[in-house]
């Protein structure tokens, strides 16, 4: 069993340990919820702040020219594509994930014309779910969303189905799904493939051109660490801009939004996906998020990651053996950067490390789930976390009668 002073030396030797300084982290308590909401950044703070003072405190109104806020949404996406491995042009960043869906989504449907099936997996996250029943709906003829068994996708591809949508890394259990792999198959029956990297984006290399997925979109809050509520990301390949039309367009997105003309014109390239005015506040904070990944690698982060839930694993495995059933799959290609233990009392669980300092959250119906993410995470907060939690397992404290009534955000 790994000891204190093995994790201590882990992070000795770690080649990540000076990021942590990036992160505005609390004394005493370990956060392993940035798979739900990173941390503030010093970058973050300090783009804010120059937004705040400079940009729109002194520029105001000219701003928009002088800082150059109109091209935000395009030169941010530039920033975050090779995060997932797209090229210059290839990203916008606006609105948020289930509206970047919602474009995705509508516009595709007007790509394959003749066919009736979307399929999505039954446990997908809520929201997609929701969206993609009303995008459905709302396409003026008959389509079907299937919500299936997502190792049984083969038994439903056909040449009658539009749009697959899946998200890549299960957010209850942490499982990720083969990218490349999933979306040949799709591609066989000339369907679209449709990724949501949610919890991928910031948390595990990804490659999108040499998948040769269709669309993706994603979260600026969560392991990209852009604040709540930060915009989003959405990915078209290069072979649908200009085809795939935005079903939400406004004057943002026109070819010449200060004409003021009555009828739409879109945009070149991702431009034509902008709807409405870049939220300025919200841009920069994620701007200034981004800063700490490019003092590291993707590869360097999943290498720190893999180590982090293994360890997590095996320490809980071997301090409670039987007492969680580790709903997070063992093999490394088959893992986000999460680990997800499921047990009847898991809501009481996280509560109770929450009062201890060490901060996780819980899915509906019994799981406990905690992002360990190695851009400000040590060796040694893994260890005295599993300590913690072993401590509330043996002292029952998770049972507290204060633990019975959710609170309304878990
Ligand atoms: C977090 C999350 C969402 C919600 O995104 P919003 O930005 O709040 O719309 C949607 N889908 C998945 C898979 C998520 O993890």
């Amino acid at each position: 069993m790994t000891n204190r002073d093995e994790c201590v030396a882990l992070d000795a030797r770690d080649p990540l340990a000076a990021l942590r300084d990036d992160f505005v982290l609390r004394e005493g308590e370990i956060y392993l919820d940035g798979n739900s909401l990173g941390p503030v950044s010093k970058g973050t703070q300090r783009r804010v702040r120059e937004v705040i003072d400079h940009e729109w405190g002194e520029g105001l109104i000219r701003s928009w020219n002088s800082a150059n806020w109109m091209d935000a949404p395009i030169e941010l996406g530039n920033r975050l594509a090779p995060l997932i491995g797209a090229r210059e042009g290839e990203v916008l960043v606006a609105d948020t994930l289930t509206f970047l869906l919602a474009k995705i989504i509508g516009g595709s449907l007007e790509l394959r014309p003749d066919r009736h099936v979307v399929i999505t997996d039954a446990v997908n996250f809520h929201s997609d779910l929701y969206i993609v029943a009303a995008m459905a709906r709302l396409a003026g003829r008959d389509i079907i969303v299937k919500t299936i068994d997502r190792d049984t996708l083969v038994d439903y591809l056909d040449d009658d189905v539009a749009l697959v949508m899946f998200t890549h890394v299960d957010f209850r259990t942490g499982e990720m799904l083969d990218m490349a792999g999933i979306t040949a198959a799709v591609h066989a029956v000339g369907a679209l493939m449709l990724w949501d990297l949610a919890h991928s984006t910031g948390a595990v290399p990804l490659d999108v051109t040499s998948a040769n997925i269709d669309f993706a979109a994603g979260c600026g809050y969560k392991y990209l660490n852009g604040g709540p509520g930060a915009p989003g990301f959405m990915y078209v390949a290069p072979r649908w801009q200009g085809v795939l039309r935005n079903p939400l367009p406004g004057w943002l997105g026109h070819a010449r939004p200060f004409d003021f003309e009555p009828t739409y014109e879109s945009a070149p390239g991702m431009r034509a996906y902008v709807t409405s005015s870049p939220s300025v506040l919200a841009l920069g904070a994620l701007d200034g998020a981004l800063e700490v990944f490019e003092r590291t690698t993707m590869t360097e982060v999943r290498v720190k990651s893999l180590a982090l839930t293994d360890l997590f694993i095996s320490l809980v495995e071997e301090a409670l053996p039987g007492v969680f059933d580790v709903v997070t799959p063992r093999e490394h290609t088959l893992r986000g950067s999460q680990v997800a233990l499921r047990h009847e009392q898991g809501y009481g669980i996280v509560q109770a490390l929450i009062e201890r300092g060490v901060i996780g959250d819980f899915r509906a119906p019994d799981i406990c789930r905690f992002g360990l993410t190695p851009l400000y995470l040590r060796y040694v907060d893994v260890y005295d976390a599993v300590q913690i939690l072993v401590d509330v397992m043996m002292s029952s404290a998770h049972l507290d009668e204060r633990f019975i009534v959710r609170l309304a955000v878990t």
